[in-house]
């Protein structure tokens, strides 16, 4: 846990914690997925799925990943 989202769950109570690990990047290429909470980010209150553009790190691939949230 990284500065920012100790402060964050300190502010807003676990459930931060557990929205960011349900939330993950997922690859286009090899659906590799990755929660937000690991990759040192929040989501919290949200609901809207995007896309960003960036490298996956178990593959390779670059280009488009989803972030979704899993149910
Ligand atoms: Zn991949």
């Amino acid at each position: 846990m990284n500065r920012t989202q100790r402060f964050v769950t300190w502010l807003f109570g676990p459930g931060v914690e557990r929205e960011s690990r349900e939330w993950a990047y997922e690859c286009s290429q090899c659906s590799h997925r990755e929660s937000v909470w690991d990759t040192g980010g929040i989501r919290y209150k949200a609901n809207a799925e995007k896309s960003y553009f960036g490298r996956c790190p178990a593959c390779g691939h670059v280009g488009k990943r989803w972030l979704r949230r899993s149910l």
